[in-house]
Formats: structure tokens, C-alpha cells, sequence
């Protein structure tokens, strides 16, 4: 009998769980025996590190062709419930039909959403780069700025966040601000972070060169303070400062995707999985956590994967390798992932590129932004290639960053 795969998710661990997968059963000769079906809205992959860009084109890339070059069904819809004693899926289709999905190994790759601090005002009132839907919402609100009367709210944005997220946001908003309301207009753009200093969470070294670089681009930080209240035309911070503001940006981190509390088992303080080296999810049968649901540890010195594509990538290969391999009688593949890099945008200063989980400063300004164009025009977009060459990129020892 066909045993079946189902991953939910088409975003970076997705994808690579599904080249991966098809890879492993192609390896064994089990062609025909085992089944991937890929579960969400579309079969797109959104290009979540880009959002806070100023222009949104070729954010969310059709992967279609990859997936049936591989061999693997896209069924459009979302997972609403794991039921992971009898191994059944509950999806919503695109038309709104529920169907039961059985699988024999679930892949769950669901990624993760924005937090919303529970501050007065926050949902209603903010805006964020969280998905490509609010990241076009928050584009369209900011062209239409010009069409308002100039006030200091018109002028100004908060960003309420200093982690890479709001750090990315910032540092470009200045910019994309004068390109909509004019180089004459008196442009603020401040970011709020509770942090002694902003960047401090990237470690010393980079956070001296992300001040120097958020001073450059004309952002002003409010570090050490909290956002206690937004209403349409104000926030107000913990130091009792209220700035005049019609747009506030929130990046105030991000959290594991609400499925995955259907997953029995530990977690952290993000709501991921505690992952075993295979990323199993280790307190339940035949279900794989990775991407931003699992937490797994990268190397054997006590680091473990961020929420970042960088991790996703490679998760998603080992992921959706091991889900195929237990079926197909291949040997598992522990996750390692022992390189870390960082690469931050910080708009017209350049870009911040930083190596190793003690983020030490390899590249600034205008040589880290050639890295920062290169990663988020090439590195990270699903290659349009055929089966042969997918797989030969897809196997679960596959290096990201050289
Ligand atoms: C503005 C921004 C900037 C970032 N910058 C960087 C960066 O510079 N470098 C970096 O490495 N990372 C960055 N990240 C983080 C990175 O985007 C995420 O870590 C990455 O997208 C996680 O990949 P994933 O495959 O786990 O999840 P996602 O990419 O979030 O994909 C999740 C998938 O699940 C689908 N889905 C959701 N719900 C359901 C459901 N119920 N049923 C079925 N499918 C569902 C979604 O449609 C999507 O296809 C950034 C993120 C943001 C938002």
C-alpha cells in the first residue's frame, strides 16, 4: 500500500522537506510507494526576509513547477487540527470544504507569526512586514501618507522592536519616507527596543556598528524602553514620552505557529518543539517538527537553530529526508548545522555581515550589502531547476553557507 507523506507548509522547510523527501525515496528505488502531498494557501514560497523592502515584487515565487518536476501534490488549503493519535489530518480547502488528510508521517512547516504584545492598541493600531498581506498593507498605507496633510504624526514612524526585523525596517524607512513624501518633508523615524542599547542582542562589536549605522540613516533610538500604549495618531513609551505618529511598525518578535500546540510535547519560551536530532517531535509518533516549529540543537557546544531561513533550509532537508527514510528502510540523518551567519540590512549605510554564534564583525557597508543583495536575490529562492538538479542541492548534508 502507498504510505504517505503530508508536509504542512510551503515556506522554506516546506519546500526543502519536499525536494528532500521525493530525493530519499527516489535514493532507495521506492518510486510509486510513497506519496508527498504538500498542504497550504498556495503552492508559493513567501520570501519572509525580504518583507521589510520597499519594494514588494517577486516576494512570493510560484513553486508549482518545482513540485511536480519532483513528483510531489499540492493540496491548497490549511491544517486546522493534528489528530496525532490516529494520524489524521482536519484541512480547510481553499473553497472551504473540510477534508481528513491520513498520513503515515507528518511534516509540520507551518513557520511561525508575529507577536503582539498585549499593549492597548497594538493590534488595532499597528502595522508589521510579518507576511507579504500586512507587509503590501503597510506599503499601501505609507504611499498614501502623501496624500494627507503635513503633520509631525504624517512624518513620523515608530518601529516597535530592535531585534533584525525592526533593525531592517528602520534602517530603510528614512529613505522609502523621502521617496514618498518628498525630500522637503521633516521626516522622522524612530525605533524603540527594550534593550540598554539598540542591537545590544547582536553582541557588543556589532551593536557599536549598528548605532553608527541607524545615526547615518537618520533613525533615532529610544533604547531601554517599552511602548505602553498606541492610538491612531500617538504612542507612548514607559519613559512617558508620546510621539505624534499615524504609523507604527511592530517587530517585536515571533512565535512558533499556533498548530503546534496541537503536538504534544515540551517547548520553549517561542512555542517551538523541543526537537530530537532527527526532529522528530519526540512525544508523539510519525510527527516531524522543523523550520521556525522545532527547536534542535546545531552543533554538539550547546547552540541551537534560531527562527531564521538560514535554519529552515537546512531543517527542512533533514526533516523531510528522515519522514521518507523511516519509510523507504534508509539510515536517519541527525541535524547539524555547526555555521551561523548573519547578514543585516541597514538601508542606504549598507549591510551588516557577521560570522559565527559569537557575531563577529566580517563585512560592512557597501561589502556587506553585495552579500545581503546576493542572499536575498539568489540563496534563498527556490531554484527553478529540474529533478536531477533539485535533488543534488537536496540532501540533508547540504551546506548553506560555505
Ligand atoms: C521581515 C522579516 C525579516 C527576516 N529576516 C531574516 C533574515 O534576514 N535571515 C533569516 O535567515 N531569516 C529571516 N527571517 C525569518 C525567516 O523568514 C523565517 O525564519 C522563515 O521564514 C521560517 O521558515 P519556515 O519554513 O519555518 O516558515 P515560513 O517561511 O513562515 O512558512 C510557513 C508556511 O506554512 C504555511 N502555513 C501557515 N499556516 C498553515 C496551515 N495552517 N496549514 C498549512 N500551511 C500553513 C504558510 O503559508 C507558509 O507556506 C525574517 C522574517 C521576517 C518576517
Amino acid at each position: 500500500m502507498t504510505q504517505k507523506i503530508v508536509i504542512a507548509g510551503s515556506g522554506f522547510a516546506g519546500f526543502w522537506a519536499a525536494v528532500s523527501a521525493m530525493r530519499a525515496v527516489s535514493l532507495a528505488g521506492k518510486e510509486g510507494a510513497v506519496e508527498v502531498t504538500m498542504v497550504s494557501p498556495t503552492p508559493n514560497l513567501t520570501i519572509r526576509p525580504r518583507l521589510y523592502e520597499a519594494v514588494l515584487e517577486n516576494m512570493s515565487p510560484d513553486i508549482s513547477a518545482q513540485l511536480a518536476a519532483i513528483g510531489v501534490r499540492h493540496f491548497a488549503g490549511l491544517v486546522e487540527h493534528i489528530d496525532s493519535e490516529n494520524r489524521t489530518l482536519q484541512v480547510v480547502s481553499a473553497e472551504g470544504h473540510k477534508h481528513p488528510l491520513v498520513y503515515d508521517r507528518l511534516v509540520l512547516a507551518t513557520g511561525s507569526q508575529l507577536f503582539i504584545p498585549p499593549v492597548a492598541g497594538f493590534a488595532e493600531y499597528g502595522f508589521n512586514v510579518d507576511t507579504l498581506e500586512s507587509a503590501q498593507r503597510l506599503d499601501a498605507h505609507l504611499k498614501a501618507l502623501k496624500e494627507q496633510p503635513e503633520t509631525p504624526a504624517r512624518n513620523t514612524v515608530v518601529v516597535v522592536g530592535g531585534g533584525l526585523t525592526g533593525l531592517e525596517s528602520a534602517a530603510e524607512m528614512p529613505m522609502r519616507l523621502r521617496a514618498i513624501l518628498g525630500n522637503e518633508a521633516n521626516i522622522r523615524v524612530v525605533i524603540v527596543d527594550t534593550a540598554e542599547e539598540v542591537g545590544a542582542g547582536m553582541g557588543a562589536e556589532p551593536a557599536r556598528v549598528i548605532r553608527q549605522a541607524l545615526d547615518e540613516c537618520g533613525v533615532e533610538p529610544r533604547a531601554g524602553t517599552r511602548v505602553t500604549a498606541i492610538d491612531a495618531g500617538s504612542v507612548t513609551l514607559s519613559t512617558g514620552e508620546r510621539i505624534a505618529t499615524n504609523t507604527v511598525i511592530l517587530a517585536a518578535g515571533v512565535r512558533a505557529h499556533p498548530l503546534v500546540a496541537q503536538i504534544p510535547g515540551e517547548r520553549d519560551s517561542a512555542g517551538r518543539i523541543l526537537g530530537d536530532a532527527f526532529l522528530h517531535a519526540p512525544a508523539v509518533e510519525g510527527v516531524f517538527v522543523t523550520g521556525d516549529t522545532v527547536k534542535a540543537a546545531t552543533d554538539e557546544l550547546g547552540n541551537h537553530n534560531l527562527m531564521t531561513c538560514q535554519h529552515a533550509m537546512s531543517l527542512g532537508r533533514v526533516a523531510g529526508h528522515n519522514a521518507a527514510a523511516e519509510l523507504v528502510g534508509l539510515l536517519a540523518h541527525p541535524y547539524s548545522q555547526p555555521k551561523y551567519v548573519t547578514c543585516l540590512d541597514l538601508g542606504p549605510w549598507g549591510a551588516l555581515y557577521t560570522e559565527g554564534w559569537d557575531r563577529q564583525v566580517r563585512f560592512t557597508r557597501e561589502e556587506g550589502k553585495k552579500i545581503k543583495q546576493e542572499i536575498n536575490t539568489q540563496w534563498i529562492y527556490p531554484p527553478a531547476l529540474d529533478r536531477d538538479a533539485l535533488f543534488a542541492i537536496a540532501n540533508p548534508d547540504f551546506v548553506i553557507v560555505p
